[in-house]
């Protein structure tokens, strides 16, 4: 099993370990920085040992990274794992943007189901199936997620059952809530939240996450 050092500290972009194993071009390490596409935040981009990862697959607890064919790594080689830092942080900005707006969603409306999220790089998006147009309450929507960031909050992200791999994170007023992505420390980071309401079909919600700086 890959230990996961991007759950302990999320803002460390550069790590030497060992390799664990060699199989072609995949590879796993002892321990990893390097996120690999879950909970529908996607992976990270970066390099191991100087070559480009072309692809990080979890499986189960472990981590497979894809290398270029031509790579020379081999078992219990030291290498060092470095990722773009710009593009991690602003997943780890809108994934927390969509974490906060699909628990205002939970609350006020418990009864529209959430159906899938997907957080890249540019914007985040929920899909729920709802037979309501959400446009009327977007704003308040809105302006409640603001809020949250606006109170410098702290976030708590820790093991709920670390033999079974999972964590949960939790600010105050908000229950415990599952999840094993990369989260920042403060709510204050994301910034400003737009949001934008997209129908991407009958009976079909979409809400479009964007974060930017504070001017
Ligand atoms: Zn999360």
């Amino acid at each position: 099993m890959t230990i996961k050092v991007f759950w302990d500290n999320p803002y460390l972009t550069e790590l030497t370990t060992t390799v664990k194993t060699v199989d072609g071009n995949r590879i796993t390490v002892s321990e990893t920085i390097f996120y690999a596409f879950s909970g529908g935040q996607e992976s990270d981009a970066g390099t191991i040992g100087g070559y480009e990862v072309l692809k990080a697959e979890k499986d189960g607890a472990e981590i497979y990274y894809t290398l270029p064919d031509n790579h020379a790594i081999k078992t219990n080689d030291i290498v060092t794992i470095t990722i773009n830092w710009n593009r991690r942080y602003r997943l780890m900005r809108l994934h927390f943007a969509a974490e906060i707006v699909l628990e205002l969603i939970y609350h006020k409306f418990p009864e529209i189901p959430k159906i899938g999220a997907h957080i890249g790089e540019h914007k985040a998006r929920i899909d729920f199936r709802a037979d309501k147009n959400i446009s009327p309450f977007l704003s308040d929507l809105q302006n409640a997620a603001q809020a949250i960031v606006d109170e410098n909050q702290p976030i708590i992200s820790a093991f709920s059952d670390e033999i079974n791999q999972r964590r949960y994170w939790k600010i105050e007023d908000f229950s415990a809530v599952p999840c094993g992505g990369t989260h920042i420390r403060n709510t204050s980071e994301i910034g400003v939240i737009r949001l934008k309401r997209v129908n991407p079909g009958k009976g079909l919600e979409r809400i479009e996450i964007f974060v930017t700086d504070k001017t």
